[in-house]
């Protein structure tokens, strides 16, 4: 049986109703569509489309894609071809010694979303509230040094709190503070770990500020030379462009990447016809300056990818077109409101002003859903996590006990819920565990995930899932207010008796 169905079955009446619903009308449940969606199961599937907002697909005429990461995705072993051309162009172009060539490419170094502090040269973990996580500082070099919590501290003028409207853009850019948002961040961080090492362990004098700006740059060389197509893997793309045409959708292309790179690649996943999916295509757009300013306006391409000097004043199908803005686009489009819905990978340059400013709906694509719902759906994350909630819940209630009995027992639940703490981060990434999650809140990237995307998924296959027509609804989360306490089911009656006695004895 079909390993989806079978879990569908298993979890629901068999035909995609809940077993709650009343089976004496079973024989008229059946379902519009063949589709049934991953969400139904109990596990958590890679496939599933997460939902922030509630979205009415039927509702959506029109769909919009960014480029990288989003229509193309690419193997794992491009993060190394990017390291690797952008030392040698810091070698080469920028003069920087030799001795940085023998440094490889580490794998799974770090994690997207991370912050890094520009001039001090740390990478840290940062949640909602703006607070660092202690326990994920670290000194930018190959082998990273935890920086221990009370030198943190102390460079943080006596907080973990850092104020990051005052270092940092909302773009998450500088001067003092960047955030590592998009893919190629993870060989970003690798080579600037690698020149830090080099300067540090040659006592080499350099300044941070340069060496931050320069990686920064050679990476972007490289994406800009046009090498990654041949890494790209994403074999579904032609699926879900026809799956969407097919339907009558129109779609169009916002990019920043340059049209030869773009006409590589889609004519590499998609075939030579490509550009007869999309009825607008706009290379070099650069977001997100492309949504939220009004002064560059259209240019078209010829067919040689030559810059034209004719004022545009329509977007044709079957044209390329350079730069723009999203003020002209709306004018001579027309495509306005929740009737759009646009993909993109970057938070900040392909989503935060459409949700915030133009009321378009939007779609954040995560690769690293895949990895993380793996570990979610470990029976050893599991556990973890139950016990954890528990001693959290065992702890809240039992702290008033002051007698010397009592209070040893405090302890060691807290020592053990450290442990349990670092059990649960180390399944994901042993220094900076997962992107969405701290120990006590969600994170900064998982904060503005939530306020600037409608949905979420791992890639925009997941489509593939769905019928056109579906509604995503998010789940009902209960708000602190709202929430049972920790130990409510189970506690009951408990508090009558010499309950932490009880709850060690029974542990
Ligand atoms: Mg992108």
């Amino acid at each position: 049986m079909d390993k989806q169905l079978e879990c569908s079955i298993s979890s629901c009446g068999g035909n995609g109703m809940p077993l709650s619903a009343d089976w004496s009308c079973k024989d008229q449940m059946v379902p519009s569509s063949d589709l049934i969606p991953p969400g139904v199961c109990n596990l958590l599937n890679p496939s599933t489309i997460y939902a922030n907002n509630e979205v009415n697909l039927e509702e959506v005429d029109i769909y919009g894609f960014d480029y990288d990461y989003t229509l193309a995705l690419y193997s794992s072993a491009l993060d190394e071809m990017i390291y690797n051309k952008a030392r040698e162009f810091l070698i080469q172009h920028y003069k920087y010694p030799e001795g940085i060539s023998k440094y490889d490419y580490i794998p799974n170094f770090a994690t997207r979303g991370l912050h890094y502090d520009i001039q001090k040269g740390l990478l840290m973990k940062i949640d909602a509230f703006h607070y660092i996580q202690l326990g994920t500082v670290y000194r930018l070099c190959v082998v990273l040094f935890c920086v221990p919590d009370d030198e943190v501290m102390k460079l943080y003028g006596g907080s973990n709190h850092v104020p990051l409207h005052q270092v940092s853009g909302f773009y998450g850019k500088g001067p003092k503070m960047k955030q590592f948002m998009d893919v190629f961040s993870i060989p970003e961080m690798t080579l600037l770990a690698a020149a830090n090492d080099y300067f540090i362990s040659n006592d080499i004098e350099y300044d941070p500020v340069h060496l931050y700006k320069d990686v920064s740059d050679a990476i972007g060389m490289v994406h800009i030379k046009g090498y990654m197509y041949k890494w790209i893997i994403g074999d579904e793309t032609y699926a879900v462009l026809h799956r969407l045409a097919s339907h009558g959708k129109k779609l169009f292309l916002i990019t920043n990447s340059p049209f030869s790179f773009v006409d590589k690649g889609m004519k590499y996943m998609v075939g030579k016809e490509w550009r007869d999916f999309f009825d607008v295509v706009i290379v070099q757009a650069d977001k997100p300056h492309f949504f939220n300013d009004c002064v560059k306006p259209f240019r078209r391409l010829d067919s040689n990818g030559d810059l034209q000097w004719d004022r545009i004043k329509s977007l044709n199908k079957g044209q390329i077109y350079k730069q723009g803005n999203l003020v002209d686009f709306l004018k001579l489009t027309g495509w306005r409101g929740s009737k759009v819905f646009y993909f993109g990978d970057h938070l900040y340059s392909d989503l935060a002003d459409l949700m915030l400013r133009h009321g378009w709906r939007t779609g954040a694509i995560v690769p690293e859903l895949e990895v993380e719902t793996k570990v979610v759906n470990t029976d050893q994350y599991a556990q973890s996590l139950t016990w954890l909630q528990a001693l959290t819940g065992l702890l809240e209630r039992m702290q008033m006990y002051r007698d010397p009995e009592s209070k040893k027992v405090l302890q060691e639940w807290l020592k053990e819920r450290e442990e349990l703490r670092a059990v649960t981060k180390n399944l994901f990434n042993p220094h900076f565990g997962s992107i969405f999650r701290t120990c006590h809140n969600p994170t900064y990237f998982s904060r503005r995930l939530c306020r600037f995307s409608d949905l979420y998924m791992a890639s925009i296959s997941c489509l593939l899932n769905y019928d056109l027509s579906y509604t995503f609804y998010p789940r009902r989360t209960p708000l602190q207010h709202e929430a049972p306490l920790w130990m409510d089911q189970l506690c009951t009656g408990c508090m009558k008796t010499p309950f932490l006695e009880e709850m060690a004895h029974i542990r």
